[in-house]
């Protein structure tokens, strides 16, 4: 056993391992670094900025400055304004570049193993990391959530996950159909619309919430209510279906009738799509902007997750392992788990790492406005 200056008692002389060097797994870093506990960061990427430099190009933090800071660096700038995903992957850079810890990149972790009281980290090019604890702060980027769907794979034309969505230009002139209600699906139909035939095929019924509201940001509102604290499981009885913030006018292209939406197609039938109304229609693309799910594979071999591949966890931390927490999951304890603003807002409130989500797997709460950040 071994004791940190404060306390904090470590099960054997390794690092605690942070898998992930993005918002949460810096996050997660820093409040361990100032518990004077050993830290290391495995990331798989080539620098310290999460998903960030992946993501499409004209993606905008839907976060003002104002509520985008992390714990140890403000983010600079107009208090109003909506930093570029640029802007965020080098202001991500500039904080690990401020953190005193080993972050390791070109480091992809595939599976990890016990051995007695210590875990055991194995790259994919075979290195070994002993560690007394790990933080799986692996986000959901790199495990798209992909449907499958009748015919598909007599489909002809693209079908594709906005995961590799860049910008609108391969597309254009083309038959395009966008799968999805969330932010993502309307923010990637929109900017295709003026080079593109565009439709929004959905589950549900589309439903926005305004990004300003009297004038405010509406993150001022769900932080000034105490909505973005809420209990995860508290959000289903208040809300259902997935939320557009609508930051790109989509509700404008839509009443111009330059993007229809239609509900879900039942088949893909090679160079069509089939309609819920029978009509066969010619597509030249497809794109799945229909979210993602925990990047946890390496936790498999563990027994740290269930069949689904979800974390067995309450509140982030495992119930299968002593030593195994999560940070960043989609709500893990409330609304705004997986954003810049609660790394902040848990940094004021000197929240605890215990949680409240009343779950021990990683699902949104049913009909819970999951879509508003990942789809
Ligand atoms: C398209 C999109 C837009 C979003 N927009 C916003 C927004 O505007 N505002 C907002 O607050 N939130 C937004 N989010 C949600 C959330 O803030 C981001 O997803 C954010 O990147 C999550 O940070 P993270 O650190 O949890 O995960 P990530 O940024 O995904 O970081 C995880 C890191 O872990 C690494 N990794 C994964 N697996 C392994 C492994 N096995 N071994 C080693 N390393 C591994 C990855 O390479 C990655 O660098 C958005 C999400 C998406 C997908």
């Amino acid at each position: 056993m071994r004791a940190s200056s404060n306390g904090f008692q470590s099960r054997t002389d390794a690092p605690v391992v942070v898998v992930g060097a993005g918002q949460s797994g810096l996050a997660a870093a820093r409040a361990l670094s100032e518990l004077n506990v050993p830290v290391v960061v495995l990331e798989a990427g080539d620098s310290p900025a999460g998903s960030w430099p992946h993501y499409y190009d004209s993606l905008r933090l839907f976060s003002p400055v104002a509520y985008s800071s992390m714990p140890g660096r403000l983010f600079s700038g107009d208090p109003g304004r909506y930093p570029t995903r640029d802007e965020v992957a080098d202001y991500l850079e500039q904080l690990a570049a401020t953190l005193p810890v080993e972050i390791v990149t070109h480091t992809r972790v595939p599976t990890t193993r016990q051995e007695g009281r210590e875990f055991v980290l194995v790259t994919d090019d075979g290195r070994e990391f002993p560690a007394a604890g790990i933080v799986a702060a692996s986000g959901s980027f790199s495990n798209p959530h992909r449907p499958v769907f009748p015919g598909q794979e007599s489909l002809t034309g693209e079908l594709v996950h906005v995961a590799e969505y860049r910008n609108p230009l391969p597309y254009a002139g083309m038959r395009v159909i966008v799968v999805g209600a969330g932010d993502s699906a309307a923010q990637v139909a929109n900017e295709l619309s003026p080079l593109a035939r565009v439709t929004l095929a959905v589950r549900h019924p589309l439903r926005f919430i305004p990004q300003r509201i009297a004038g405010k940001d509406v993150h001022y509102w769900l932080r000034e209510t105490g909505f973005d604290s809420l209990p995860a499981v508290w959000l289903s009885k208040l809300s259902e279906g997935s939320l557009i913030t609508d930051s790109v006018g989509f509700q404008q292209t839509l009443a111009d009738g330059v993007v229809d939406v239609r509900p879900m197609f039942t088949a893909l039938h090679g160079a069509r799509v089939v309609w819920s109304n029978g009509e066969r229609e010619r597509v030249d693309a497809v794109i799945l902007a229909t979210g993602y799910r925990p990047s946890l594979g390496y936790l498999r071999d563990l027994g740290a997750l269930d069949p689904d591949g979800a974390p067995l966890h309450i509140g982030g931390i495992s119930t299968t392992h002593l030593g195994l927490v999560y940070v960043g999951l989609e709500y893990q304890r409330s609304f705004a788990s997986n954003t810049p603003a609660r790394s902040e807002r848990r940094r004021r409130c000197g929240c605890g790492a215990a949680g409240g989500l009343d779950s021990r797997r990683t699902r949104p709460p049913s009909g819970s406005p999951r879509s508003n950040r990942l789809h």
